[in-house]
């Protein structure tokens, strides 16, 4: 089945305004007339305004690293999904491996952020994935499915189906230069395909994009992204450098047009 590839720059914490205006407006002038793929663009929270403002009338939109579970009150520090929609955001990251690692979401919290997300009417881009030790032990669908099985306990069909994403990025690829080969990545995406359509029906899991994850860049985004279960990728590195961020956006959209792809 061909899925329009959703590619999405996650800057994590990095992008000043300055910065972020530069990169934007790089990827606008290359990327923004692009209509075969869904692109993305995540900055800080602190970038979002400005980066909505420079790409308003592009075909490039707007998401979020994190968001609460909580739609207002005393949770100093966060931001509530309402606030993200206030300034343009269509998309919200849940669960990265780095929210996990350093600020200990646990798959509850992600599972109330997920909720909050769609119940907010965006979309959600769920991260999954195991550490090196897990992949070493031979666990890694163990470990994927409970964090799907949690996350997703109280998601119907219908919103799976129309605002969910999931993101499989291997903890040990990310930020390494150490990426998952192209089998590996299938092998993994296949599996998470096959509990979507259990979990949600045939429908949803395959309406549903699976991004890859970890250290993706120009030289390896085509094989990766031609992959018949792999719908785009969450590129975090690569996405401050905007010809590397194109590049891997024109390789998905190359893929795509591939045979192996059409069915
Ligand atoms: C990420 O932050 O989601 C990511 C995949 O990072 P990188 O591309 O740098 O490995």
């Amino acid at each position: 089945m061909k899925r329009r590839p959703l590619i999405a720059g996650n800057w994590k914490m990095n992008g000043t305004l300055a910065e972020a205006k530069t990169i934007t407006q790089a990827v606008v002038k290359s990327a923004g007339a692009i209509h075969d793929a869904d692109i993305l663009l995540c900055p800080p929270f602190t970038a979002l305004t400005a980066v909505g403002e420079l790409i308003k009338g592009s075909a490039i939109g707007l998401g979020a690293q994190n968001a609460y579970s909580e739609a207002k009150g005393a949770f100093t520090g966060e931001i509530s999904v309402s606030m993200l929609k206030e300034v343009g955001c269509s998309y919200v990251i849940i669960g990265h491996s780095e929210r996990r690692q350093f600020f200990g979401d646990t798959d509850e919290l992600i599972q109330k952020k997920v909720r909050a997300v769609l119940a907010g009417g965006l979309n959600a881009i769920l991260c999954v994935g195991e550490t090196l030790e897990i992949r070493e032990k031979g666990t890694t669908w163990q470990v994927i499915q409970k964090q799907l099985e949690v996350a997703l306990d109280k998601t119907d069909p219908a919103q799976a189906t129309a605002q969910l994403t999931i993101a499989y990025e291997p903890v040990w690829a990310i930020g390494t230069g150490r990426n998952a080969t192209p089998a590996q990545a299938q092998e993994v995406h296949a599996q998470i395909r096959a509990w979507l359509t259990q979990r949600f029906g045939k429908t949803a899991a395959e309406a549903i994009r699976i991004q890859y994850g970890g250290s993706v860049k120009p030289d390896n985004a085509l094989e990766l992204m031609s992959q018949p279960d792999v719908n785009g990728g969450l590129i975090g590195g690569a996405s401050l450098d905007p010809k590397a961020f194109v590049a891997i956006i024109e390789a998905a959209v190359q893929a795509k047009g591939k045979p192996c792809c059409t069915h």
